[in-house]
């Protein structure tokens, strides 16, 4: 009887103890909602089709901050409750206090930075940014930082082109097929630093190589994908695994 009792009692607290686990394992799964902030304004683009790119994150809350009044996140604590801020705006209007407040909130707070498409194009006379983005498209001619002499970057649309991923291994290309079809914008006749890590590459004759990277700005992840013009790369699947993946990775989920 004693030894039923006591084994009887062994079971259940085994019992116990795996549901705890299976319980602390679903805890672990349901991951809180990403929270991010998508800064639009100075370039037009497809509303509806744009944002139903993030609409199909199931992992991500996002929220719009149009310009002019977007730059305001960077002041104070705006931003705290968020995880990443999304780039897609083509604007040159900052104040030295918002380029402070984005500063620190990148390079000491750490937190994430996607740049898309023509983004890379907004303040050109903030060198800063530059280094932020870890490139520069010439909205008129100028130097790069390590000196060259740049004319007007040019760019095409409707391109039809080949995307090779560069590093397989890394979480931004995670679940990429090895090379993939596109119809977008591309760039040429842009400043490239020599310090980012590359991620996808081109040898279409109207793009520069590199159209997607990664690299760090003081504590933080910042990605800029070039791709993302217009319906066609919002539609295109890679596209938006690729935006799913840079927003995950720099916000440190991967
Ligand atoms: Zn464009």
């Amino acid at each position: 009887m004693k030894n039923l009792l006591v084994g009887a009692l062994g079971t259940l607290l085994a019992f116990q103890l795996l549901t705890t686990t299976i319980a602390q394992r679903r805890e672990k799964a349901v991951e809180r909602p990403l929270r991010i902030v998508i800064v639009t304004g100075g370039h037009g683009f497809e509303r509806k089709d744009f944002f139903a790119v993030f609409d199909s994150f199931s992992d991500i809350q996002w929220e719009e901050r149009q310009q002019p009044q977007a730059n305001e996140i960077w002041l104070g604590d705006t931003l705290q409750k968020y995880d990443a801020v999304v780039l897609y705006d083509m604007w040159q209007q900052i104040t030295e206090e918002q380029k402070e407040g984005m500063v620190s909130w990148l390079k000491e707070k750490g937190k994430g930075l996607v740049a898309l498409h023509h983004s890379i194009a907004s303040y050109q006379q903030w060198g800063e940014y530059t280094r932020i983005i870890g490139a520069k498209y010439f909205l008129s001619p100028g130097k790069s930082p390590d000196g060259k002499q740049f004319d007007r970057s040019q760019y095409y649309h409707d391109i039809k082109f080949t995307v090779k991923v560069a590093d397989k291994n890394h979480p931004v290309t995670k679940g990429l097929p090895e090379q993939f079809e596109i119809v977008d914008e591309t760039y040429k006749g842009w400043w490239l630093s020599p310090n980012v890590h590359k991620l996808l590459l081109t040898d279409h004759e109207l793009s520069d190589p590199c159209v997607a990277w990664a690299h760090q700005y003081g504590k933080a992840r910042v990605v800029y994908i070039q791709l993302g013009h217009g319906p066609t790369a919002y539609n295109n699947p890679n596209f938006r695994k690729l935006v799913h993946n840079a927003i995950r990775w720099v916000a440190g989920r991967e």
